[in-house]
């Protein structure tokens, strides 16, 4: 079954077995408790509608299992949980926001020895591998779109027994198969193009190994960042269609970034040549920025990422993002509407200054 393309994968995963009566569909199971002597003892210990969902995200990933978590940073300090006190990790200096904030916050604690590299500079992460514990890596970087070298620096990082996780919520598993190229954990925020509909919260990650995955079950189970069984049950419907629109909202995006690249308004466009955000720079101020954004019609003005609805924003707005980024940025999540009706609406908002 693991042969089959992810078109098929999203669509036949997680499902019931089959058998005359079955209902297609896994169900929402809404339990605290169940009778003793079973699988499950408890809902925090697990969950009939998560195992659907993690059997697919497990598919997906070419995994051995998932752990299906509460939101993308709840299975984020998942993983940093199972750090000793101190380790010292190499992480992308660009990325996720909330994952810097983090970060930046062990190190400050001395809970984590941070090295914050230029992920995308080689050389750099090489050098600050030397004696690290662990790698985690952010590719494409959100919202820079900086691409670092996978399979080069997951290689060096297993030559010098680290653990490595990826953050794969912005390639996809149609793009980017981290545990293929050598990491040990393969992370999501399942809220963004998996559940791909802007109604749910919710994380993931994927191993191969079952020791790690018994380590990070027990994390789980511990801190108790369970996700709740509808959001489970939302984000595997979402998955049924992750295919079709990952790829119809790439193609979207690679018919906008050369019409944005001649834009006589912008700057900067990056795009690293495949997924659906693009991030550019306008030749305008941040509260320009700001006006263009507040502007459209059609794209909604909001932050997140990866829905079936085209969304854009200031990055800068947030004071959490990094200062590195620039304060004209904007990120846009390209969408499944017409890519014609999206560029008609961006032509007009950036009439708006
Ligand atoms: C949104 C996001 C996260 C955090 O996920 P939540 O589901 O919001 O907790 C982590 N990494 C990236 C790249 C994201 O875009």
């Amino acid at each position: 079954m693991d042969q089959m393309h992810p078109e098929t994968v999203a669509i036949t995963a997680g499902r019931p077995e089959s058998a005359p009566g079955a209902p297609l569909n896994p169900s929402i199971s809404i339990n605290s408790t169940y009778t003793a002597g079973g699988a499950i003892g408890y809902g925090r210990f697990g969950n009939e509608t998560w195992v659907a969902l993690e059997d697919a995200i497990t598919r997906l990933e070419h995994g051995d299992s998932t752990l299906a978590f509460s939101s993308g940073m709840a299975a984020i300090t998942a993983v940093f949980s199972l750090l000793p006190h101190g380790a010292p990790v190499v992480a992308s200096n660009q990325g996720y926001s909330g994952t810097m904030a983090l970060l930046k916050k062990y190190h400050e604690q001395g809970r984590l020895e941070v090295r914050f590299v230029d992920i995308a500079n080689t050389k750099d992460v090489f050098e600050a591998l030397m004696g690290a514990a662990f790698l985690w890596i952010e590719s494409p970087t959100n919202p820079g779109l900086e691409i670092a070298e996978m399979s080069l620096i997951i290689g060096e990082a297993k030559k010098r027994n680290m653990g490595v996780a990826v953050d794969n919520t912005f390639a996809t598993p149609l793009s980017q198969l981290p545990l293929e190229l050598g990491a040990d954990i393969s992370m999501h925020s399942v809220t963004k193009y998996l559940a791909g509909h802007s109604d749910v919260i919710l994380g993931s990650l994927t191993v191969k190994d079952p020791a790690l995955y018994s380590r990070l079950l027990e994390a789980r189970t511990l801190i108790g960042s369970i996700p709740g069984p509808f959001e489970a049950w939302l984000a595997l419907r979402g998955i049924r269609t992750f295919p079709l629109r990952f790829n119809a909202a790439q193609s979207n995006a690679k018919a906008l970034v050369e019409k944005l690249k001649s834009h006589a308004k912008i700057t900067k466009v990056r795009y690293p040549g495949f997924g659906a955000i693009i991030s550019f720079e306008i030749d305008g101020s941040a509260d320009q920025t700001d006006q263009v954004c507040a502007a459209s019609k059609l794209i909604t003005n909001a932050t997140s990422l990866g829905g079936v609805e085209s969304t854009w924003e200031r990055r800068r707005r947030w004071p959490l993002e990094s200062e590195t980024v620039p304060v004209n940025l904007i990120r846009l999540s390209v969408g499944c509407e017409h890519h014609d009706d999206m560029w008609a609406d961006i032509n007009s908002a950036l009439a708006a200054f």
